[in-house]
C-alpha cells in the first residue's frame, strides 16, 4: 500500500534519509525504532509530503505522490498524521476538528459529518468532551481526538509520530490502547514510538533506522531478542 523506492533526501550537508526501501502492505501495522536524529520523523514527513525527497519515489496505493497541487492535497488526504504535539485546532471545538476535514475536503455533508465525527469521538472515548476546546481537555483526551480527526479523513494509512511521548505516564495507555485497537482493526498504520509494549503487542514488523537508513527489520520477537547489528543491539541495550 505505501511504497518507498531508494529515498534519498538531505538537509544540507546532512544525508537524512539514505536510500530507504520500506513497502507497508494493507492492514500491516510496522513500529518504527531509533535513537533520536536517525530520521524517523523526517521518514513520516516525506511520506505525506510535508517534506519533499531528493530523489526515489513514494506511491501510495499505486499512485505516486505528486510534487504539488490539488492531487498532492488529494492523496496527502489519504495519509492521516498524528503527530507528538497534537495539532489540534485550538479555536474549533473537539467536534469542529474532527468534521472540518471531511467537509472542506472530503466534501462530506455538514450533518452527516457531524454523525460520523460523534461515533469516532464515542470510539476513542471522548464523546463527552465534543463542544468542548483542545485547551480544555487533557493531553490523553487531545491525543485521542487527534486520532479520531486523523480517522475522519477514512485514511489509507496513519502515521503516529511518537503519539505518547508528550503525555504523562498515566495517560499513555489511554492512548495506546486506541492505537492497539485500530491495528486490531485492520487500519494501515506506520508508528514511530519508544513504547515497546505497544511494538510488541501490535506491530507485525519493526524497522530500525540509525543514520537516515534502515539498518534492520524484521518481527518484533526476533527483533527484540536477537537483533543483529550492533547498532540495534546497542539500542535496545539502553531502552529495555
Ligand atoms: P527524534 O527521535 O529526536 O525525534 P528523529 O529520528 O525523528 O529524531 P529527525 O527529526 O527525522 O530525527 O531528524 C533527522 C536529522 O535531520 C536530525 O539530525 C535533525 O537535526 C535533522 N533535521 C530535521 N529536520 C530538519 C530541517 N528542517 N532542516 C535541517 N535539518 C533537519
Ligand atoms: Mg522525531
Amino acid at each position: 500500500l505505501v511504497v518507498l523506492k531508494d529515498v534519498d533526501k538531505h538537509f544540507g550537508d546532512l544525508h537524512v534519509l539514505q536510500d530507504i526501501n520500506l513497502s507497508v502492505a494493507k492492514g500491516e501495522v510496522v513500529v518504527v525504532l531509533g535513537p533520536s536524529g536517525s530520521g524517523k520523523s523526517t521518514l513520516c514527513r516525506v511520506i505525506n509530503r510535508l517534506e519533499t525527497i531528493g530523489s526515489g519515489s513514494i506511491t501510495i496505493d499505486g499512485e505516486r505522490l505528486p510534487e504539488e497541487g490539488s492531487a498532492l492535497a488529494h492523496l496527502r488526504a489519504d495519509v492521516g498524521m498524528v503527530f507528538q504535539s497534537f495539532n489540534l485546532f485550538a479555536h474549533k471545538t473537539v467536534l469542529e476538528n474532527v468534521t472540518l476535514g471531511p467537509i472542506k475536503v472530503r466534501k462530506v455533508p455538514a450533518a452527516q459529518a457531524r454523525e460520523r465525527g460523534r461515533e469516532l469521538l464515542t470510539r476513542v472515548g471522548v464523546e463527552s468532551q465534543a463542544d468542548k476546546y483542545p485547551a480544555q481537555l487533557s493531553g490523553g483526551q487531545q491525543q485521542r481526538v487527534a486520532i479520531a480527526r486523523a480517522l475522519a479523513m477514512d485514511p489509507k494509512v496513519i502515521l503516529f509520530d511518537e503519539p505518547t511521548s508528550a503525555l504523562d505516564p498515566e495517560m499513555v495507555n489511554e492512548v495506546l490502547d486506541v492505537m492497539v485497537g485500530l491495528a486490531g482493526g485492520g487500519m494501515t498504520m506506520i508508528v514511530v514510538t519508544h513504547e515497546m509494549g505497544f511494538a510488541r503487542k501490535a506491530a507485525d514488523r519493526v524497522v530500525f533506522m540509525a543514520d537516515g537508513r534502515i539498518v534492520e527489520e524484521g518481527v518484533p520477537e526476533s527483533f527484540f531478542t536477537a537483533p543483529q547489528s550492533t547498532r540495534a543491539q546497542d539500542f535496545l541495550s539502553k531502552i529495555l
